[in-house]
């Protein structure tokens, strides 16, 4: 007999994957790191490493304007992250001013939080851009008031020993369970004004969210190192 005609030529048998027990619904699988379990702000801090402020009750965190953003306490590099947000049902403002907040992976590049249905912004900024980057595929916003989802795979950006991106970080992001970043890679950090550009950092940086003066709610928060 031939090696080609035999099937067990092409079997791999390591290495073997490790058990992850998946959870049920939304819920982390076993080897997850839960950011948010609905109840504290244990794994949260402010910028300059203050006690995090917003709000938390009802099993969500809240914005609480003007206290700023909150980061993780840890750092992370690539990632799997699972994180639910919720807009507000009263509308209030209008494009970049309706339910602004933002998931910045390692502190800097920024995935838009935003009230995207049937609110008119620029492209490049409204929900689930990579912001003043790129476009989503198509728009997958609930209406305000709706809890929606964002499941994403971060790549971190890799750096030379000159300080040279050698490898820019890619997204992957799924919005209420449709792509709309598809593996797209990331130019930068995240700038309002002007063009992104890379800046050598650490492999593991926090995770950022952002107060931009609405109230946005977050939960289950959930991610995976990969
Ligand atoms: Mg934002």
């Amino acid at each position: 007999m031939e090696a080609q005609s035999i099937p067990e030529v092409t079997e791999v048998h390591e290495p073997v994957p490790p058990v992850v027990t998946p959870g049920a619904g939304m819920a982390p699988p076993s080897d997850a790191i839960v950011l948010f379990d609905g109840s504290s702000l244990n794994h949260w801090q402010g910028r300059n490493g203050s006690a995090a402020q917003w709000r938390v009750d009802n099993g969500a965190m809240t914005v609480e304007p003007g206290t700023g953003d909150i980061q993780t306490r840890e750092g992370f590099g690539d990632v799997q992250l699972h994180i639910e947000w919720r807009t507000p049902e009263v509308i209030k403002g209008e494009g970049q001013g309706r339910g602004n907040s933002g998931v910045f992976f390692m502190g800097r590049y920024e995935i838009q939080v935003l009230d995207s249905y049937e609110n008119h912004t620029y492209p490049n900024g409204m929900a689930a851009s990579v912001y003043k980057q790129t476009i989503p595929l198509v728009n997958a916003s609930r209406k305000p008031g709706e809890w929606q989802t964002y499941d994403i795979i971060f790549m971190a950006p890799r750096f030379n020993e000159q300080g040279r991106v050698t490898h820019p970080a890619r997204v992957t992001v799924i919005h209420n369970g449709v792509l709309v970043q598809n593996n797209v890679e990331i130019w930068g950090d995240t700038q309002y004004i002007g063009l992104p550009t890379y800046t050598k950092h650490d492999d593991r940086l926090p995770l950022r969210l952002q107060d931009h003066g609405d109230l946005v709610s977050f939960r289950n928060i959930w991610l995976r190192e990969l």
